[in-house]
């Protein structure tokens, strides 16, 4: 545990470091010239992350979970799944939960639907926008969504043009791009063939998910400089899993490269119990104080974000996998909440 005068001391100096990163435009600066002024967090924690729990979460915490989050600043917290409760129990309640949340106005809430059957109950349940989900990996696209790639894109391109009638926006997840576990190594062609096809779809965004952690900045940066032959660096998101302790270092790479849309789960749900050393997403807790530290900014609360961690936490009986949420204990959050509110009054407003 980190004393309260280590963890001021820590945040003043990145506070220093971004007053001058934005105020001076000289040679310290110019190393952080390469990366993006912003960056949208995906808050994929209530739906990726409690998917992966051996128990099924309550529906009214789920709904008081995603209510917190919707106050941290955050534009989009991806809310739950419309997928068969018979494969999913743990999402068996998503009409429930994406009717049940207070809807911010500035917070997009897209849903995973993975067939017309999926969609169709979206949009009943209110939803404005859904993502969709393949996999770069032949086994693992059968194994998991139980189709081939083939027949998943076919399947997609009538969910995607129906919800684009409906005036639905569609975000689109590939799977296992670095590797898939029945398959080992993934070749950045078939990601990018993968992309290609749902860009040309009408899929606003592709966010490229390395599923089991397995990636490290050389090959996410392979695989980047594939797929942004075909879709631009701005519509392409990361999402990382931090099985293998690369993810932080792994959306370094990616930002470097000109991405600006990075998932992740607060306090880093979606570790798989079942199976052993299988790790969340990237804490958003770590990311935003990665990315905040850089001078980039999230819009987000980290001390709201803590909380929004602790809470689902309390609930799991598991601890955090956050860096950021071990270090601080409850007592620093005001103090850190205090620093953060004289850094910047705009990433606060929401929160209040
Ligand atoms: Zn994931």
């Amino acid at each position: 545990m980190v004393f309260l005068t280590d963890v001021s001391k820590l945040l003043f100096s990145t506070s220093n470091h971004r007053n001058h990163h934005r105020n001076n435009n000289n040679s310290q600066t110019a190393k952080y010239s390469g990366y993006p002024k912003k960056v949208r967090i995906v808050e994929v924690g209530p739906r990726d992350g409690l998917q992966n729990e051996p128990n099924i979460v309550p529906t009214n915490v789920k709904i008081d979970f995603i209510n917190q989050l919707s106050k941290t600043g955050l534009q989009t917290i991806e809310a739950t799944s419309f997928v068969s409760p018979k494969w999913v129990p743990q999402m068996a309640d998503s009409s429930e939960v994406l009717q049940g949340i207070m809807k911010h106005p500035r917070v997009n809430y897209p849903v995973l639907v993975p067939n017309m059957k999926g969609l169709e109950a979206a949009i009943k349940a209110g939803a404005e926008e859904i993502a969709i989900f393949g996999a770069a990996s032949e086994t693992f696209s059968r194994r998991n969504i139980n189709c081939s790639i083939k027949e998943s894109l076919e399947r997609f391109r009538t969910v995607v043009a129906t919800a684009l009638d409906n005036g639905l926006k569609v975000r689109g997840y590939i799977s296992c791009i670095c590797g898939c576990p029945y398959e080992g190594s993934v070749p950045p062609s078939q990601v990018t063939k993968m992309a290609r096809e749902m860009y040309n779809m009408g899929c606003y965004e592709i966010c490229l998910g390395d599923t089991i952690g397995v990636g490290t900045p050389g090959s996410i940066r392979a695989v980047l400089e594939d797929v942004s032959k075909v879709v631009p660096i701005e519509k392409i998101g990361i999402h990382c899993h931090d099985t293998y302790g690369q993810a932080l270092a792994n959306i370094l790479t990616a930002l470097e490269m000109g991405v600006s849309i990075v998932d992740a789960s607060v306090s880093g749900l979606g570790g798989c119990p079942y199976a052993k050393g299988a790790s969340g997403n990237v804490a958003t807790e770590d990311l935003v104080y990665m990315l905040e530290g850089m001078g980039i900014d999230t819009g987000v609360n980290l001390a709201a974000l803590l909380r929004a961690g602790q809470f689902i936490r309390k609930h799991l009986g598991r601890e955090t996998e956050s860096k950021i949420g071990r270090a601080v204990s409850i007592d620093n959050i005001k103090i850190l909440e205090n620093y953060i509110k004289r850094k910047s009054h705009d990433q606060i407003s929401v929160a209040d």
